[in-house]
């Protein structure tokens, strides 16, 4: 793939860039080795000054980089503004608190005493320079997730972006220089996918995280297995949105769109599998199809329009072949199901769409619908409802609508997701470990968890 942005909104490619040659990436390889012996060394207090300044700069630059990524990759303009906002908020949240979350742990002396120890402790070190390959689809928020919590680690960062996101790439690199970071804390690789197995293997390099796809995971994983070391994986989800009879359904129905098209779509934690019980169907469905039907899509640099285009033409192309799939083998199509009016020959757009009649022969019904594509589902009560949500490869996040405590404890002990989000949708917090298990990957990020995942968690015994 050409390392290039390409405005998702025309298909007019806007600037291309050369990848980083063996020498560059040599270059920067030995910079980030020397980056991390010292910054392995600073204070909490110098980290969170770093990253405080990176959170007001990218504050200051806001509405800039918000159009950048909106240019890059299609998302809305607000959505992109929000999404600058959100990282900021996790900037600053860890450059607060990782002190604290990494703080030596004293296990009580009663409990370690039969070890021989006079004094035990766990201390939490940093691992080193960390390999992040990261999506395109919240081109700043996937990278920062990552970023804060590994530099307050002490850890550095070396940043392989999507290849369709070049400028939002080289800008966060500037970011952090910007903010005061010494060369070699956080680097960005321009380089394209078949340059990692090298980087990933190169000893300088002590550990991987990747958000994206499963094919990509897992090529990551394999390298990393095969040497040895760490990784965080955040793959797709094909998050179940249970609806039940006790549920306030007007609710249900117009959190369901927002949280089906956030992102035009592609997210991994959008609901994508409507599930929803007998006694409610009808109305929900109704008012669903309604909402989605009355999107505005457009232009994503309008601030109103509410759905852009798709990133790429094959992330359009990929979707249209669900549906298609899914129509010939007897769906039904209640809206959208093709390019929208007006857009047919201009850009990456696909209607928002709602599939009902979904059976299991379908590739919609096991694939992750990376677009503005709802399946609904008639269920005829919890058991059946937990099991179809339960019936994917997937495993990263799900939603329950009900006012049933019952409801709410069966959903909590038995979806098998990463986070159980009730009466509302799936969305991250720092504060809240974030990550999925099946094919959605494994270990997690944000949180103590997060920060934690990067460090060497040393057991310091004294006699
Ligand atoms: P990819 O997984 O291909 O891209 C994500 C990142 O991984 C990019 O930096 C990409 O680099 C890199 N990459 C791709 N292939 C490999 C590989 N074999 N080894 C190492 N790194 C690799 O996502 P796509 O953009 O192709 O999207 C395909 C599907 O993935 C989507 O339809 C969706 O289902 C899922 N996805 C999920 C995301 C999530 O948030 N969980 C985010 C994005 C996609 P390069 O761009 O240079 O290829």
């Amino acid at each position: 793939m050409a390392i290039a942005t390409v405005n998702p909104a025309t298909g007019e490619t806007l600037r291309t860039f050369e990848a980083l040659t063996s020498e560059e990436i040599e270059k920067r390889l030995v910079r980030a080795e020397e980056a991390y012996r010292e910054h392995r060394l600073t204070s909490f207090a110098d980290r969170s000054r770093l990253l405080r300044r990176a959170a007001e700069l990218l504050e200051e630059d806001t509405p800039e980089i918000a159009r950048t990524m909106t240019l890059e990759m299609g998302k809305t303009v607000g959505s992109a503004r929000a999404e600058a906002a959100k990282c900021v908020k996790a900037m600053r949240w860890y450059a607060d608190r990782a002190e604290s979350l990494l703080a030596d742990e004293h296990p009580k002396q009663a409990d370690v005493e039969d070890s021989g120890a006079a004094r035990a402790r766990v201390v939490y070190r940093p691992l080193g320079p960390v390999l992040a390959v990261m999506p395109w689809n919240f081109p700043l928020w996937q990278v920062i997730r990552f970023a804060a919590p590994a530099l307050m680690a002490g850890n550095v960062g070396l940043l392989k972006h999507a290849s369709n996101v070049p400028q939002t790439a080289l800008y966060l690199e500037s970011l952090f220089r910007r903010a005061g970071y010494p060369e070699g804390c956080f680097q960005t690789l321009l380089v394209g996918s078949g340059a990692i197995e090298g980087i990933l293997r190169d000893p300088r390099v002590v550990a991987a995280t990747l958000t994206g796809s499963e094919p990509a995971g897992r090529s990551v994983a394999s390298v990393a297995g095969d040497e040895i070391k760490k990784t965080v994986l955040e793959l797709g989800g094909s998050d179940p949105y249970l609806v039940l009879p006790s549920a306030d359904v007007e609710r249900a129905a117009k959190t369901a769109v927002t949280a089906r098209v956030q992102n035009n779509g592609q997210s991994c934690i959008a609901a994508k599998r409507f599930i929803v019980h007998t006694e409610v169907y009808d109305v929900f469905t109704q008012r669903f199809t309604e909402a989605m039907r009355a999107l505005r899509v457009g232009d994503p640099m309008d601030d109103t329009t509410e759905v852009g285009p798709l990133s790429s033409e094959r992330g359009r192309s990929d979707l249209a072949e669900l549906v298609d799939d899914a129509v010939e083998r007897g769906a039904a199509v209640l809206c959208g199901g093709g390019r929208p009016e007006g857009y047919e020959d201009r850009g990456w757009f696909y209607a928002p769409t709602v599939l009902a009649g979904v059976d299991a022969t379908m590739r919609v019904h096991r694939e992750e619908a990376f677009g503005p594509v709802a399946t609904v589902y008639r269920v005829a009560g919890l058991d059946e409802a937990v099991e179809l949500a339960n019936d994917t490869s997937f495993g990263l996040s799900s939603n329950v609508w009900t006012r049933d405590r019952h409801d709410i404890d069966r959903c909590v002990r038995d979806l098998e997701a990463g986070g159980v989000f009730v009466n509302g949708m799936t969305a991250s917090h720092p504060a809240l470990p974030f990550g999925g298990v099946k094919r959605s990957g494994y270990g997690r990020e944000l949180a103590a968890e997060g920060i934690r995942e990067f460090c060497n968690v040393t057991t310091v015994w004294e006699a």
